[in-house]
């Protein structure tokens, strides 16, 4: 019988498989050598059907039972022990170890999974990242906005918050920054940042140890989520299938989530097309590359810092102005920059000057050396916009030349080092206060005109690229 066969599951599976895939099982019939359960789900079903349909029918058949094979339906009057654990399985395809696992390259397997890692938590913190060191500027002011909002762990108001942008623009700092003060804002909170890789970790050891239903418990279990760098999770399917439901349960629950990827969730290549609606529901901000002044700013309070570490140091003026000028794409290397600078200096003991600060940086400065010319922004942008480079550089005044014109005018002043007159030579000869009149139109454009916004945004990819 069916109690006895039970008995000998337990046995053999262990109590945790016993409790999590064979108690919720239903024997329901046994005809024609057919051996039916009900399932809960179908997840359930296509799970327990891979894993113990051969330990069960064995039991089974000791039992005295002919069972030439087991089938697993799912009972719709039944209460789902997961909602939504009913989904993970499209199309019928179970979602296997073995599937989730091919999608995780070799080499960045972790060496030593932990063997329990079944309690939640979350990745480490940087204790540096904190909004009390996250400088604050044009390209970056509406993320800080968004982060700070969610921070305060107030009822929520967008969700997910949708933070996007290159490398190295401050999307981890903030993730961590709203994490630090929920800690201590609200420690009753069950906040779990990690990022989308760690994520497809637990998710394939959770399928390889047979603890999916663990997963899924615990993961549905936090108050706030925040996955950093969610475009790893793209082309990777069962993962997605598994974020995908994740991300559902936990916002049906009124639970905060926080995304971050390197781009706007309709720019993400192979992820799935709900998944990208889901993301795009809430509100979604970039982070902007940086502008001088940013970079002056974060270099600045950097400088402060280093000046209490390495006492009797020196600052030239002019080092910081240099080196915001000159690297000018990723904040981490414009960092990295300034701490090389310092332990230079101090090694050396000298004052920190242009000179020792080109010597120092020469590779980093030479590898930042932006080579984007005027005449490369005019082309550009002719191309995108569909008008011959003669109508972009002319005379003519009309909008659907204009615009254009002064759109190459600003992304000249912005990632060339060319002087205003510099610049409107390279315009038919026009005058600066053409130029800057042209720079100051499209920067205020820039924030009510959306569809602008985005152009520039591609623009300056397509020529930082
Ligand atoms: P991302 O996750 O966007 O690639 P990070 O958040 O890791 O970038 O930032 C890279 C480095 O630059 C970190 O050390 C971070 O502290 C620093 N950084 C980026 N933006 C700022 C900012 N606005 N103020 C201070 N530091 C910043
Ligand atoms: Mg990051």
């Amino acid at each position: 019988t069916w109690g006895h066969v039970r008995g000998e599951l337990l046995k053999r599976l262990g109590k945790n498989n016993f409790v999590t895939w064979i108690e919720p099982l239903r024997f329901a019939e046994l005809r024609d050598g057919v051996a039916r359960f009900t399932v809960p789900t179908n997840f359930f079903g296509n799970w327990v059907e891979r894993n113990f349909s051969d330990q069960i029918r064995q039991q089974l058949i000791s039992a005295g039972a002919s069972v030439d094979r087991l089938e697993f339906t799912v009972e719709a009057a039944r209460p789902a022990v997961q909602a939504n654990a009913a989904a993970t399985a499209p199309e019928g395809q179970p979602a296997s170890a073995a599937a989730a696992a091919a999608e995780t390259p070799r080499a960045a397997r972790p060496a030593h999974p932990a063997a329990d890692d079944s309690e939640l938590r979350s990745a480490p913190l940087d204790s540096r990242f904190t909004f009390d060191t996250f400088v604050v500027g044009k390209p970056n002011e509406l993320a800080h906005a968004a982060a700070r909002r969610v921070a305060e762990g107030g009822p929520v108001s967008f969700n997910p918050l949708f933070l996007y942008g290159g490398v190295g623009l401050g999307k981890t700092h903030l993730m961590h920054a709203i994490a630090h003060e929920l800690q201590s804002r609200r420690p009753e909170l069950r906040v779990l940042y990690l990022s989308a890789e760690q994520f497809m970790y637990r998710f394939i050891q959770a399928l390889r140890e047979k603890q999916i239903m663990d997963f899924k418990e615990m993961f549905r279990s936090v108050d706030v989520l925040m996955v950093d760098d969610v475009q790893f999770i793209a082309g990777k399917d069962s993962t997605q299938e598994e974020f995908f439901h994740t991300f559902n349960a936990l916002v049906d629950q009124n639970k905060q989530i926080v995304i971050s990827a390197d781009r706007a969730p309709g720019e993400i290549k192979d992820l799935e097309e709900r998944i990208k609606s889901r993301l795009q529901c809430g509100l979604i901000v970039d982070l902007h590359p940086t502008d001088y002044e940013l970079r002056l700013g974060i270099l600045q309070n950097k400088a402060e810092f280093y000046h209490n570490q390495y006492k009797g140091l020196t600052l030239a003026p002019g080092v910081l102005e240099f080196l915001a000028h000159r690297i000018t794409t990723n904040v981490r290397v414009l960092e990295g920059a300034l701490t090389r600078l310092f332990a230079f200096a101090s090694l050396v003991g000298r004052e920190i000057t242009l000179d020792l600060a080109q010597d120092c940086l020469a590779d980093i400065l030479r590898a930042s050396d932006r080579k984007i010319t005027i005449e490369e922004i005019q082309r550009k942008v002719a191309e995108h916009y569909n008008i011959r480079l003669s109508d972009m550089i002319g005379p003519k005044r009309a909008r659907n030349f204009a615009r254009p014109r002064q759109i190459a005018m600003y992304l000249a002043k912005k990632l060339t080092p060319r002087s205003l007159p510099e610049i409107g030579r390279r315009f038919g000869g026009r005058d600066h206060t053409t130029i800057m009149h042209g720079v100051r139109k499209i920067e205020e454009l820039m924030s009510t005109d959306s569809q602008l916004a985005e152009d520039l945004q591609l623009l300056r990819r397509l020529l930082e690229a």
